[in-house]
């Protein structure tokens, strides 16, 4: 998957000295969940001074000045953001999280996973209730509904608030009493509860508790607010579902392998994909060996499986690391001079041409968006040499825009809506020999689920079939005034 963004990474915790430290490390190991922004805000408990700093930027970037962490983000609490914008301008700095802001006379800061679909009607109705807005990012929306409330406590104005939120959204709030943190009741995106000493935090993967040495508690259920203070731990729930929709796309792309989302490892999820797309779609029969390459990095632990259950399906054929990913170009790379004939792709990727050369090549890779990336790709590994090339895709075909967080294009422009999933009218656009995409019934095999019958997981992408009726999707729907 070469052109999707992802959308955001947070991480907070609770009374330690070391806070500001802490949640940079956390926002560092969460760097690919966005790569626009970065934000920490901090307070001492019991203080009144929120302390804050952020700006557009990779994490190392935007923390570079170490004093940032001794002048600047003091206090024992604190929250961070790393942002690729769903909702809001990019380039807006005042849509950088987490957002500062007031409930009831006192000053919270919010940061926020995932997109509010209904967003645009609830802001509509708080305008006309007299609410400025100073950032036009969606999460805005979330503070002025807490003041709203006639609740004076916050996580009794959480309660009600939430209620009028569709979509996606993983919290994490703080006081200067208090750190919580919230999981919207269908479960869209993952967020988990750590511990380090006597400080609870959170991440929205393990792998930012591995970094600091936390030990993962458990995760934050749908529906629940966890509260952490001086007097304890506090678990609320604010709404409870019958139909979760986890996002399934998490296993097949956004959360790194090493981390533990849903109840279950991402590595051990990709290797499930790998292993039965090669039960549906393996290599093609033929004589020689054939080579099978990955297309790095989300779908190396995918690849390895799909070659290895090959194997022991009694095809020739081994893995080979054919195409080399440039790790270090940044979002904003000063692109080319226009004379200059660089490839945007090759700016990423580049073919061995030893390995390839005259060689039948499959290659893997974990999604197809609009096409255009994945057909450079095959015409990267065929000019370096090889005889065919066929792909093979660890997803079924994205069909639908995401409305809960996801960058997608719009679905006019998704190859295999465009194709109405015609694999072979793909195929011949792609310019591969064959083309195989995992089924429907194949993902959610993987993830212990039977597809039509026992869905736990949004799969709106794949199969059209949205967990909030898309016409509500800030467009008519209106909440109720008086909350
Ligand atoms: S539409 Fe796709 S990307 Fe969006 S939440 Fe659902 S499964 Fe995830």
């Amino acid at each position: 998957m070469k052109t999707l963004k992802e959308h955001c990474g947070i991480f907070g915790i609770f009374n330690n000295s070391l806070a500001s430290r802490y949640v940079y490390y956390g926002l560092y190991a969460l760097q690919h969940r966005g790569q626009e922004a970065a934000g920490i805000v901090t307070a001492q408990i019991g203080k009144q001074m929120f302390y804050h700093h952020r700006e557009l930027g990779l994490v190392t970037k935007v923390f570079e000045d170490d004093s940032l962490f001794t002048q600047v983000l003091r206090g024992n609490i604190a929250i961070g953001h790393n942002r690729y914008s769903t909702a809001g301008d990019s380039d807006n700095k005042c849509n950088i999280q987490p957002l500062i802001g007031d409930f009831k006379g006192r000053t919270i800061a919010l940061a926020h996973n995932g997109n509010i679909s209904n967003a645009k009607n609830i802001r509509k109705h708080l305008e006309e209730r007299g609410y400025i807005f100073d950032s036009n990012s969606d999460t805005e929306v979330i503070i002025h509904l807490l003041d709203e409330t006639h609740e004076t406590n916050l996580v009794e104005a959480l309660k009600k608030a939430l209620l009028y939120l569709e979509g996606a959204f993983s919290l994490l709030i703080m006081t200067n009493e208090s750190l919580i943190a919230v999981r919207d009741s269908k479960g869209f995106r993952p967020l988990c509860v750590g511990k380090i000493e006597d400080s609870y935090c959170f991440a929205s993967e393990t792998c930012a508790l591995d970094l600091i040495s936390a030990d993962f508690i458990r995760e934050v259920e749908p529906g629940e607010i966890h509260e952490v203070n001086q007097k304890g731990y506090f678990v609320h729930t604010f709404k409870q579902e019958t139909q979760l929709a986890r996002c399934i796309f998490e296993y097949i792309y956004f959360s790194r392998p090493d981390s533990i989302i849903f109840g279950h490892s991402v590595d051990s999820m990709r290797r499930k994909f790998g292993q039965i797309l090669a039960h549906e779609a393996p290599i093609p029969e033929c004589e020689e060996e054939v080579i099978v390459v990955n297309v790095p990095d989300s779908s190396n632990t995918a690849t390895v499986e799909y070659v290895q259950e090959c194997q022991k399906l009694g095809y020739k054929c081994r893995l080979e690391l054919a195409l080399i990913r440039n790790h270090y170009i940044g979002r904003t790379f000063i692109m080319p001079h226009q004379g200059m004939r660089v490839d945007k792709l090759k700016l990423k990727f580049n073919p061995v041409k030893e390995i390839l050369k005259n060689k039948i090549v499959v290659l893997v890779d974990d999604s197809i968006v609009r096409g255009n990336t994945s057909r450079t790709l095959v015409n990267m590994i065929r000019n370096a040499g090889a005889k065919e090339v066929h792909f093979r895709i660890t997803s079924p075909p994205i069909i639908d825009a995401c409305y809960y967080g996801m960058d997608f294009p719009k679905k006019s422009e998704l190859i295999a809506y465009q194709m109405q999933e015609n694999i072979e009218k793909i195929r011949q656009f792609l310019g591969v020999n064959s083309l195989a995409y995992l089924s429907k019934e194949g993902l959610f095999k993987a993830v212990g689920e039977i597809y039509n019958v026992q869905e736990s997981y949004c799969s709106a992408c794949f199969t059209g079939k949205h967990p909030y009726p898309v016409s509500n999707t800030d467009t008519t729907k209106m909440y109720s005034k008086n909350i």
